[in-house]
């Protein structure tokens, strides 16, 4: 008896050699993916239907079983394949998959993707997902093309990069696998026996489905992926996250909420993507405070867990409105700022950049808009400036937030 399970090895060795054999009794040789000789195959070629996207085209196909005589073997036998034509309209990847319905009938089904060239010198390029693999790879043309072999699933798929255009052919067979012939086929002493296994056809678009593997390093990870389908693969580097920069670090209120935005750049200085990470703020963002942005890691990245930054919104400034001369002195006034403020700071100095000799007082109350200062030097030129103050807590701490100083205006004080 025929070992089973190397039937169909040798029914995908024998495509790719020239297969000579003529007789419906399947011999070895005759496991053709493709008729036989080559007026059928030219022939097959030509009255290929058209397969176009999307769209479903039902196969049935008759195989069985030849005993010889004194059944000491049962061979198996096909007849021929069934050839469909694609023709692509774009570039792309695209997947065939065919479909059996019978699911326990231990049927092997096998499709490849080929140019006619290819096909006619029965060459072409297979690549099994079934329990054992294999790829042969015969011309270049022929390496676009791909086969998939199941036997316990419902659905065999394959895949491979097309050609806009470019006319393609998917030959698909299906094998018998003769665990259960006996009993499903009810084979007679001697003689043939036939199944019917009907299968649906279909080709579409293809989406990598990529097994990934990852390997961890201290400051990086590598992936790699590795299309289940159609062998494609490739990888990726996914390098610590660095420095976090928001797109401000301070604000003036002005009663809008805040948010800047971030950019995180890796160890090399090469900027993550923000699908890699989830932003979240402190809560409110509208008043005078210091608010934290943490930036959560995901997929690849998450095992660097997370950043954070802080940025404050500061409060409104005022501007002095005059300062009048007094005996060794000067008065103040500034516009009132009482929103988000909780007071004002008033600056003099002898310096017009208040680079020295600064001397500064606080009015604790923001409804104050006046300062009067004393004991100055007479006839001493004073420059003064003012600003406002908040109180905020940050954690547990209280902190001033301040506006930026008004523009500054000069007083020279009286004898
Ligand atoms: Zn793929």
């Amino acid at each position: 008896m025929m070992k089973r399970m190397m039937s169909t090895v040798l029914a995908i060795i024998l495509v790719i050699t020239s297969l000579m054999g003529t007789t419906m009794i399947a011999q070895a040789a005759n496991y053709s993916a493709f008729p036989v000789c080559q007026e059928e195959k030219e022939d097959a070629l030509q009255t290929a239907p058209e397969l176009k996207l999307n769209q479903s085209y039902r196969v049935s196909f008759k195989n069985g079983v030849y005993t010889n005589p004194e059944r000491t073997e049962l061979y198996n036998v096909y007849e021929p394949n069934k050839v469909l034509k694609f023709i692509p309209t774009s570039n792309g990847y695209y997947e065939a998959s065919i479909y059996i319905a019978e699911r326990n009938q231990h049927m092997t089904v096998q499709f490849a993707y080929s140019d006619a060239e290819s096909i006619k010198d029965n060459k072409y390029y297979s690549v099994s997902n079934g329990s054992y693999e294999y790829n042969i790879h015969t011309s270049k043309e022929a390496s676009i093309a791909s086969s998939t072999y199941n036997v316990y699933r419902n659905t065999a798929r394959g895949a491979a990069y097309l050609q806009k255009g470019k006319t393609y052919y998917i030959v698909a067979y299906a094998a018998y696998d003769d665990y259960d012939v006996e009993k499903t086929m009810k084979t007679e002493v001697q003689g043939y026996a036939y199944h019917t296994v009907p299968a649906t056809i279909k080709v579409y678009k293809h989406s990598h489905d990529y097994e990934v593997k990852t390997y961890k390093y201290s400051d990086y990870t590598s992936a790699y992926y590795n299309c289940r389908v159609c062998s494609h693969s490739t990888s990726s580097y996914f390098y610590k996250p660095k420095t976090l920069t928001l797109s401000a670090a301070s604000y003036t209120y002005d009663g809008k909420v805040k948010k800047p935005s971030v950019t995180v750049k890796d160890s090399n200085g090469k900027k993550i993507s923000s699908a890699y990470y989830n932003v979240t703020y402190s809560g409110g963002c509208k008043n005078v405070g210091k608010y934290t942005v943490k930036v959560k890691f995901k997929k690849e990245y998450a095992r660097f867990g997370s950043m954070s930054k802080t940025f404050t919104i500061n409060p409104k400034g005022t501007n002095v409105s005059k300062v009048t001369a007094a005996k060794k002195g000067f008065k103040v006034t500034w516009k009132k700022q009482t929103t988000q403020t909780k007071g004002y700071e008033v600056q003099y100095s002898t310096s017009s950049n208040f680079k020295k000799g600064n001397k500064t007082v606080t009015v604790g109350k923001n409804m104050t808009t006046s300062k009067s200062v004393s004991k100055l030097s007479a006839k001493k030129k004073y420059y003064v400036r003012v600003r406002t103050y908040k109180n905020v807590k940050i954690n547990g701490q209280n902190v001033k937030l301040y506006s930026g100083w008004s523009k500054a205006k000069s007083v020279t004080t009286k004898k």
